[in-house]
């Protein structure tokens, strides 16, 4: 399988190109054309799978073949559970969508507002951001949820494990009920299970284990 393959146009395969990926790793493969053709998507991945890619790589498609107004509503939100798998994503997301004309900013607690605030006025077309600091903008009028289109629930699991999931709920209730859902989980507890059958629309459902490496320098051989 080649990134051409996957139904990618010229811009974003040319920043996938310059990152030096010569194939799509299997979540990729699996789960870019089904983001591409619209469907939600329960996807079963864990770090280290290129998971980030294979939701960053459709979306950016998806958003920026629409045309855009003027003011730059959300239409894409990705929910992280900690400020550094925020950043992560939105480094992905300024790095495979450097040839297009989208805009996109990162939202986490801890630090002044105020920057935060500043860049989402400007207008954003993707906001990657974590579950309390959206809230508390959201609280203070200070952003619109109402233009979503897609929705990435990345590492749901962590996100229930640290206890967000009365913020997950009360964001979901703010999006427009017409949009696309994309949950990304490790494991599927119960409560993994129920968000989904809540708030997921027949989802494709795809698997991916973290590919095994061997270190190079290592000489391996099998003596039968
Ligand atoms: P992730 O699972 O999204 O945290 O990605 C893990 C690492 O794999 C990151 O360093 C990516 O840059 C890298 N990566 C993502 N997709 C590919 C690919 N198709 N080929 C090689 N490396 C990749």
């Amino acid at each position: 399988m080649s990134f051409e393959k996957l139904g990618l146009n010229q811009s974003i395969l040319s920043a996938v190109r310059k990152k030096g990926y010569e194939k799509p790793s299997t979540i990729q493969t699996k789960a870019i054309p089904q983001i591409l053709a619209g469907r939600d998507l329960l996807a079963s991945s864990q770090t280290g799978t290129g998971k980030t890619a294979g939701f960053t790589l459709p979306m950016l498609q998806l958003l920026s073949s629409r045309t855009l107004g003027k003011k730059r509503p959300i239409r894409a939100l990705v929910l992280t559970p900690t400020r550094e798998l925020a950043a992560q994503v939105f480094d992905n997301v300024k790095t495979y969508g450097e040839n297009l004309d989208l805009r996109s900013t990162v939202i986490f607690g801890g630090v002044n507002q105020s920057p935060q605030v500043k860049t989402i006025r400007n207008g954003v077309d993707i906001l990657v951001a974590t579950p309390g600091r959206l809230l508390d903008l959201h609280n203070q009028r200070l952003l619109s949820l109402s233009q979503i289109e897609l929705l990435v629930l990345d590492e749901a699991d962590r996100m229930l494990d640290m206890g967000f999931v009365r913020d997950i709920r009360k964001i979901l209730a703010l999006l427009p009920n017409k949009r696309q859902t994309l949950l990304f989980s490790a494991t599927f507890s119960d409560e993994i299970k129920k968000l989904t059958k809540e708030f997921l629309n027949n989802p494709a459902v795809v698997e991916a284990t973290p590919e095994s490496t061997t270190v190079e320098k290592i000489n391996q051989r099998a003596y039968q």
